[in-house]
């Protein structure tokens, strides 16, 4: 099952992520702030993500305000077609980013509109301090090993508290971490989304 980007915009599988209420938008391929440093979403439309993943995202933005935290979302990443997943792996081989993206030959749950890269912002649109940026690819970026940082005294007690209340607002909609960025979330099992929802190409 695969569908153009092209075709997105007049697909109701699709929605479009302004319609966000109260989460903020930057995402990051689509200029030069990026770990390529140039756009990657370029003259392309890629503000969508997959109703199911849009849902969620309305109750993870709504859980946090209800909790009263002084932070809302910001969504870095989402929709990521199949064609750019490729030409960021061409990009990627052989340096040691590899290791942060899937490989084409399986596919990323990003090209699904399936999953979502995305911090905390305070009411002035300032990020949250993570600890590490957002693809930072290395370690200190790795939630599972996030105890170990502070021990060392790589992150602190706010970078993991910070880090855990995103994951808890996510966790709380539905979606899923994964132990290598504290970034990145995705709406469901891996294995049942390639299998069941469109990817976008
Ligand atoms: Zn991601």
């Amino acid at each position: 099952m695969e569908i153009p980007l092209e075709l997105v915009a007049g697909d109701r599988r699709f929605a479009p992520l302004d319609a966000l209420e109260g989460v903020t938008i930057d995402l990051r391929y689509a200029g030069s702030n990026n770990f390529a440093g140039i756009p990657l979403y370029d003259n392309i439309d890629c503000a969508w993500i997959h109703v199911d993943a849009f849902q969620a995202l309305t109750l993870a933005a709504a859980h946090l305000r209800q909790i009263n935290a002084p932070w809302s979302l910001l969504v870095l990443d989402a929709l990521r077609p199949h064609r750019v997943q490729e030409s960021i792996w061409k990009r990627v081989q052989g340096s040691h980013f590899e290791a942060y993206f899937a490989d084409p030959a399986l596919g990323s749950i990003h090209s699904y509109g399936m999953a979502v890269d995305l911090t905390l912002v305070d009411a002035e649109g300032c990020a949250a301090d993570m600890g590490s940026e957002f693809d930072q690819m290395d370690e200190l970026s790795h939630p599972i090993l996030e105890k170990r940082h502070l021990d060392d005294g790589r992150l602190t007690s706010e970078h993991l508290g910070h880090r855990a209340l995103l994951r808890s607002v996510m966790s709380f909609a539905g979606f899923r971490g994964i132990d290598t960025e504290w970034w990145h979330f995705d709406f469901g099992d891996r294995s049942m989304i390639r299998a069941s929802y469109p990817r976008v190409v």
